[in-house]
């Protein structure tokens, strides 16, 4: 309430008060006792009748006028006028979030339900057009929530996505369980074939009736009500689990004195240091934590095992049982509600239920494939694992020394430089952020005449770098975000996503993305820059590539943006192909402070070793990728304990050497419970399968910058996203389907003696001993009457 309103208030209540106590006193002063009495009385009622109404109708009038004034000034509610319309982070407040789900979802259900009411014959235009079109304010709010709460979130953006996450749930469920909209889409696609609809238009009908069926459109209500119940809890889960994780690394650092620190590199020193420094934690101490970029550097060069057996053990304790932010009973509820999911929906598994629409289709084609590389990995793996060995015993002088799983990568480190006689923490100044980006935009210029030019535009965070991408005729194609180190408040890992997607208005006007990339890189500490490390360079190529997906798409509706998810690591991955090529380090690795390109005996030394541990490396993103599969394939939950199911998966069953453990384990394998990755991480294997495949078409072609080749790689597979199935999309540009052996290859796990099996000899007979009915859903068939 304003001093203004305040004092209206005050003099109102003084004069009343004045009239009053007059009005008494001439009541007292003329009149007899019980009629003054009564007099007195009915004043009384008459003055406070008017009192409460003298306050009350400003004190609404300033409510209303507040309220009014929020939502004037909510910028969900406004057009947004800033560079490209990118969001207009620096206006958002949290208290904007909620009134604007509210409204979205509002919005929505009345564009849904004035669909369900119209008494028009159902067609393409009114029923699928207009529910693709619908919830557009509803899509702006979630996709900028979604993008701020995993890059820099807070207690209280955390709080409304607790209150949000049911709310949104049961949303989303109500929409896809209605029935008037489902017998609507059902209407147009039961006729999409006489309906002179085009490839699009029937796509995106099909992929709507789809979506729908997956979601449970065609169960009755019972299930139904079962069903919605089942993700709203599960979106809680996932809530609770993601802020576990976050919890933990925040809570946990290994601290140590400058003589512990033997042996590390300088810049992993002042890095070290200046992180002990900001939190606190002593001068001349220095402190590690659990993002990769902290814990791994210190794991490859600390000859302190004791530390290094300190610090990975915490990493592979996070959110274990019996910990302060345990997620083993989360994961058991999760496994639990998604497979009585998948009961009610009619597949015998959770993973049977996700791969049905994936390229894979069934869980017995990922494992086929999982295992089909597990064996000549472990294999080489272990080769990998008996020289450390053997060097561990010669080191230690000790013949029967052990060599552990926190021991791994400082031993592989010494055996690179011993055989490479390659540091891969000398190679880090070549690798500043400024230079690798530069090099990504190179690469994009050469590959598809692309430039990138920075703007002033509104960031959530000081951190963040804003690029418009203009296409080869200098059009604008899109804008893209940079957010590159960790802080709290960050989700571990790096990832892509969208504020705005690519599409085109009623009038056919192209909306342009606005898409952005986050990582949790080394920061530059002191006056150096960020330098990173091999992996990090290879880890940005990638994520660019996820960018440029979103970038160059081009599709008539926002439906047909999805691709499957065994399929969108192709974009990503082939990028990587290049982050090494002698060509491109030649322009892009200078040395920061020198100026100088990059020797040719590192860049041959990069070369060379790029083999090397690749057993290691496959073993343990397989051994993530089976442990998802198994936790997933379970066809009756019964309560299990996290670390026994996962300790039997993959050594008992597959019998994982102990000196390697899986990428993740459960509790903090976030992919699988609270990213989109469950029964999915094979996905990243998988589609090295076509990224390997797909790059051998540059190599092929005598020139990996060729244009040609980009282009048609642009066109054919970027460009149409989601407007055909991944395999279609990708035999259209390769000309066959793809064949396993560049990644044996590329993995270095190809015995020549290995018969060829290509993708397209298993997928003929896939095809062959197929039934002849598409969809294995059983439910659908049996209403489709096929
Ligand atoms: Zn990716």
């Amino acid at each position: 309430m304003n001093t203004k309103l305040l004092t209206v208030i005050i003099a109102i209540v003084i004069v009343w008060a004045l009239v009053h106590a007059v009005a008494v006193w001439l009541i007292r002063r003329n009149t007899p006792a019980e009629e003054r009495r009564k007099k007195i009385r009915s004043w009384l009622r008459y003055w406070v009748v008017c009192g409460v109404i003298a306050l009350a109708v400003p004190a609404v009038a300033s409510y209303v006028k507040s309220q009014k004034s929020a939502d004037m000034g909510n910028p969900f509610f406004t057009e947004w006028t800033t560079p490209f319309g990118v969001p207009p982070w620096e206006d958002l407040r949290p208290e904007h979030y909620k009134p604007a789900f509210i409204e979205g979802m509002r919005i929505q259900r009345a564009e849904i339900d004035s669909i369900v009411a119209s008494t028009a014959a159902p067609t393409f235009e009114n029923v699928i057009l207009a529910y693709d079109r619908s919830g557009e304010l509803y899509g702006t709010v979630s996709r900028v929530f979604g993008a701020l709460t995993s890059a820099d979130t807070n207690d209280e953006l955390e709080a409304i996505k607790n209150e949000m996450s049911p709310l949104q749930s049961a949303h989303g469920d109500a929409i896809a369980l209605d029935e008037g909209l489902f017998a609507k889409i059902k209407a147009v696609y039961d006729s999409r074939a006489t309906a002179g609809l085009d490839d699009a238009q029937r796509r995106l009908t099909e992929r709507v009736y789809q979506r729908f069926v997956r979601g449970g459109a065609l169960l009755d209500d019972a299930q139904k009500e079962e069903l919605s119940k089942i993700n709203e809890e599960l979106s809680l889960l996932s809530i609770r689990f993601d802020k576990n994780n976050r919890d933990a690394v925040i809570d946990y650092r290994l601290v140590i004195d400058e003589t512990d620190a033997t042996g590390l590199p300088s810049g992993v020193k002042e890095r070290a240091r200046a992180r002990a420094e900001d939190e606190g934690l002593g001068a001349d101490r220095l402190a590690f934590n659990l993002s990769k970029p902290s814990w791994i550097p210190f794991l490859t060069a600390s000859p302190r095992e004791d530390l290094r057996k300190q610090l990975y053990t915490a990493w592979l304790e996070q959110c274990a049982q019996g910990s302060a932010f345990d997620n083993t009973q989360i994961i058991n509820d999760m496994v639990r509600l998604r497979t009585r999911r998948a009961h009610i929906l009619g597949y015998e598994s959770f993973a049977d239920f996700q791969l049905d629409d994936k390229m894979a289709k069934t869980p017995a084609r990922v494992y086929e494939f999982l295992d089909a590389i597990w064996t000549p990995a472990l294999e080489k793996a272990t080769e990998e694992r008996d020289e450390m060995l053997e060097m561990k015993r010669r080191e230690s002088n000790d013949s029967t020394a052990v060599l552990h799983s926190w021991d791994w990568w400082y031993y592989a480190e010494k055996i690179r430089k011993e055989r490479f006689n390659f540091d891969e923490e000398q190679a880090r100044p070549y690798f500043s952020l400024e230079n690798v980006r530069s090099g990504i935009f190179k690469l994009c210029n050469k590959l598809w005449g692309i430039s990138f030019r920075p703007i002033v535009a509104p960031v959530y965070h000081k951190d963040v770098s804003v690029y418009e991408v203009l296409d080869i005729d200098n059009s604008h194609l899109g804008v893209i975000y940079m957010d590159f180190f960790p802080r709290p408040g960050k989700s571990s890992g790096a990832w892509c996503g969208t504020f705005r997607p690519q599409g085109y208005t009623a009038d056919g006007g192209r909306i342009s993305p606005i898409t952005n990339i986050v990582c949790n890189f080394t920061e530059p500490s002191g006056g150096t820059p960020a330098l990173l490390s091999l992996d990090e360079t290879e880890t940005f190529f990638h994520e660019f590539g996820h960018a440029l997906h979103n970038l160059f798409s081009d599709v008539p509706y926002r439906g047909l943006q999805g691709t499957e998810r065994d399929f969108v690591e192709l974009p990503s991955q082939i990028m990587e192909n290049w982050a090494f090529q002698p060509a491109l380090l030649a322009e892009y690795a200078i040395h920061y402070r020198s100026g100088e390109a990059i020797p040719a005996r590192m860049v041959e030394r990069i070369e060379s070793s790029s083999l090397f541990n690749q057993g290691f490396m496959t073993v343990e993103l397989l051994a993530a990728s089976l442990s998802d599969m198994d936790v997933h394939t379970m066809k009756e939950y019964s309560p299990f304990v996290v670390s026994d199911f996962e300790r039997y998966a993959l050594f008992t069953k597959r019998g994982l050497i102990p000196q390697i453990e899986p990428r993740y384990r459960y509790p903090y394998f976030s992919h699988i419970f609270d990213g989109g990755y469950s029964a999915g991480y094979y996905s990243y294997i998988w589609a090295e399968v076509l990224d390997q495949d797909a790059f051998a078409a540059f190599e092929e072609s005598g020139d990996i910058f060729s244009r040609k080749v980009a282009d048609d790689f642009r066109r054919k597979i970027l460009a149409p996203r989601g407007m055909r199935d991944g395999m279609d999309l990708y035999r259209d540009f390769r000309g066959a389907e793809p064949s396993r052996e560049p990644l044996m290859r590329g993995r270095g796990l190809l015995k020549e003696d290995l018969p060829a099996d290509t993708l397209a000899a298993r997928h003929a007979r896939d095809l062959a001993s197929r039934p002849q009915t598409a969809p294995a859903d059983s439910v659908l068939r049996q209403i489709l009457g096929e």
